[in-house]
């Protein structure tokens, strides 16, 4: 894509009432907008950025089995009058009808979801009620809702937010926990693709409200992350804060020196045994002909909070340093003065299927060189009179700042 031709634009104005680094930062680069406190517009720059996290977490969900559906933003608040959780979610958003014509339209009160149980338990109860029916797993990707009192970190905590939540049935807790530890391995596959494996632990966290000892986080070592782990390095699994209090040794190789780290949730999964089959009434026949309880799980992974870990990660004093696989172009394609060189290579690159954001705008070297390093491509190629004499083409890595002069061909070679 051409610069020139983008609507956004960068800025070094830092935004007004915006404590978070991630939200600083994506908000100059043009990539999101905050229209209030904690709801954000995505920008062509970041949508970007946010179709390529939610990809990957799609082709992951897909691989283990999982069915994509959409389902709806509002529901019946009876629903949640049925789980108990109309009460007991502090952060449950209310949307009031309002039509002036009707009195009854005008007083009805639904819930903008904030998780799906009180959605899919009921669909699932219409199509699987046999045996033979289960296991089987659902999932979506969609935006979801909770009414957080002060939101001040950025895409880490909003009102409005991307979710991928995925739901399994089965017939027994051992076959839950069977498919629970599948998706665990999926997500840790996710993390990896994401750029940010290395770091990412699956964390031991208390149940929540569920029926249940346990959850799991994943959490990712940040600098600026919200959260306190205790690390076993050796076998490179978390506790929590809460864990911590109840058991301060590896529940794995009962290791004691856990190394304390900060950092920032970025999925949950959830053994949520019979507390929502019960609430619905949720039974299945087994081969015998008799009625037993279904057991579900599940599993969430936020791909907007993602979206601003993974700046706050990564980011430097002049920007964002984007991951490979979920940068909003692979290439920053720099033209200092050279239209026509670069206008060339441009299509070049675009031809052999690479992804280009091409600076043809009639700025000065600085600014181009100042807003590359903002919106962290990984690679930068820059043509200027100096590199077109020598026959060459500048290639700059903005994670490691290294530089190297290349002919087109080399340059070829290794983005492609
Ligand atoms: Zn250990």
């Amino acid at each position: 894509m051409r610069q020139s031709q983008l609507f956004t634009k960068t800025t070094k104005e830092l935004p007004k009432d915006e404590a978070s680094l991630n939200a600083q930062l994506l908000i100059r680069a043009g990539f999101v907008d905050k229209i209030m406190a904690g709801v954000y517009e995505f920008l062509p720059l970041g949508w970007r950025v946010l179709n390529k996290i939610e990809n990957i977490i799609r082709e992951e969900m897909d691989a283990v089995g999982g069915q994509e559906m959409f389902m709806s933003a509002l529901s019946p608040k009876e629903n949640w009058e049925k789980t108990g959780r109309l009460e007991t979610m502090n952060v449950l958003m209310k949307a009031l009808g309002a039509n002036k014509e009707s009195r009854e339209i005008n007083d009805a009160e639904y819930i903008l979801n904030s998780t799906h149980e009180e959605v899919i338990t009921p669909i699932a109860k219409k199509f699987a009620l046999s045996y033979r029916d289960l296991p089987f797993s659902i999932y979506q990707i969609q935006t979801k809702f909770r009414n957080e009192a002060r939101p001040k970190s950025g895409l880490l905590r909003g009102r409005e937010f991307r979710m991928k939540d995925l739901y399994s049935f089965h017939v027994s807790q051992e076959d839950m926990k069977r498919y629970y530890e599948e998706v665990k391995q999926a997500y840790l596959k996710i993390f990896k693709r994401l750029g940010i494996g290395a770091d990412t632990y699956i964390t031991l966290a208390s149940g929540g409200d569920f029926t249940t000892d346990f959850s799991h986080e994943f959490q990712t070592e940040c600098q600026t992350g919200e959260d306190e782990i205790h690390v076993c390095d050796k076998c490179k699994i978390a506790l929590n804060k809460e864990v911590l209090e109840r058991q301060s040794i590896c529940p794995e190789c009962e290791n004691k020196d856990l190394r304390l780290a900060k950092a920032s949730e970025v999925g949950n999964i959830f053994p949520l045994n019979t507390k929502f089959s019960k609430a619905f009434d949720y039974y299945f026949t087994d081969k015998e002909g008799n009625k037993q309880i279904v057991y579900m799980a599940s599993y969430g992974i936020g791909p907007s909070r993602l979206m601003g870990v993974i700046v706050e990660k990564f980011a430097d004093d002049k920007g964002m340093i984007w991951p490979e696989n979920i940068a909003p172009f692979k290439v920053h394609l720099l033209s200092l003065n050279q239209n026509e060189e670069a206008d060339k290579l441009y299509e070049v690159l675009k031809d052999l299927g690479v992804e280009v954001l091409y600076d043809d705008r009639e700025v000065s070297a600085g600014e181009k060189m100042a807003d590359s390093d903002l919106l962290g491509c990984p690679f930068r190629v820059l043509i200027s009179a100096k590199t077109k004499s020598a026959g060459k083409l500048e290639l700059k890595l903005r994670d490691s700042n290294e530089v190297q002069m290349l002919s087109e061909k080399e340059l070829i070679e290794k983005l492609s």
